[in-house]
């Protein structure tokens, strides 16, 4: 399988994860349509990616609502009339302890990590389908195969995440032909932590980060690149994916 000329939409773009991806996937050559809420990070990187001889648009979206989900969809399906990847990668960890009750903070992470995850599916969706072909990628977590203290919440949308990509991955590979993988890796340095207001929680992850060699954006891209070029009878339904020196 080749991504040459594949349209891909990569939610969460703008930094980390997402944009290790973007970069990746259009060296390889595909088209990518990057989403995430800040608009000038999603220029300077389609900027930096058109300048490298790749192809990419800027399509400022907020996953928390679906209206904005499927309008970044419809502005690759325009522009180049398909979309054949889906890496759901939006997502937020602002940690604390549950008896604080930052409950604008779990909403936040059911909203983006969640209901982000089902908007950008539903607006892509239709299409895939009507091309009977595609391929979703779910941001999941080490956090959604086991739980910490500080993180429950977290864990809970990703939790979430990882039964979805499941029963998604149940219901539309034999129908529709399209495949789905769930992504859960483990420490990975990004800006992921800059959302964590507890000071406590915040210098544990500090401390963590110190304490090993993290993951960086580009391991989790070339996961992505892995079950994408897989052979198309193949669909890498989960991918566990950890720093060495994590336990
Ligand atoms: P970053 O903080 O670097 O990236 C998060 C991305 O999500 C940003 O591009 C941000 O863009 C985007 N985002 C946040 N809210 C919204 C929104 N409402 N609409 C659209 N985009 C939004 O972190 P990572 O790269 O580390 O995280 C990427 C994913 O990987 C997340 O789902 C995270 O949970 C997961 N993950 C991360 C791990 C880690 O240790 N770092 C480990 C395991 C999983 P903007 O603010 O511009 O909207």
């Amino acid at each position: 399988m080749s991504i040459r000329g594949k349209v891909a939409l990569v939610t969460g773009a703008s930094s980390g994860i997402g944009a290790a991806t973007a970069r990746k996937l259009a060296t390889e050559g595909a088209i990518v349509g990057l989403a995430a809420r800040r608009k000038d990070r999603l220029d300077a990187l389609a900027t930096e990616i058109t300048g490298a001889g790749g192809k990419a648009v800027a399509l400022p979206t907020d996953v928390t609502d679906l209206t904005s989900c499927k309008a970044a969809a419809d502005a690759l399906i325009t522009q180049f009339g398909r979309i054949d990847v889906l890496v759901n990668n939006a997502g937020l960890m602002p940690l604390s302890n549950i008896d604080s009750l930052k409950v604008d903070e779990w909403q936040r992470m059911v909203d983006v990590n969640v209901s982000g995850v089902l908007n950008a599916t539903a607006a892509v969706l239709p299409q895939m389908i009507a091309q009977h072909s595609g391929h979703i990628f779910n941001m999941s977590s080490i956090a959604g195969r086991k739980v910490f203290t500080g993180l429950a919440v977290y864990c809970a949308t990703k939790a979430a995440v990882a039964a979805f990509s499941d029963g998604l991955r149940m219901e539309i590979g034999p129908k529709h032909n399209i495949r789905v993988t769930c992504i859960q890796p483990g420490a990975l340095k990004s800006e992921l932590y800059e959302q964590i207001t507890d000071a406590t929680y915040r210098r544990q992850m500090d401390d963590l980060a110190a304490s090993m060699t993290y993951l960086d954006g580009e391991d989790i891209a070339d996961t992505i690149l892995f079950a994408l070029n897989a052979p198309s009878r193949m669909d890498v339904a989960e991918l566990f994916v950890l720093p060495t020196e994590q336990g």
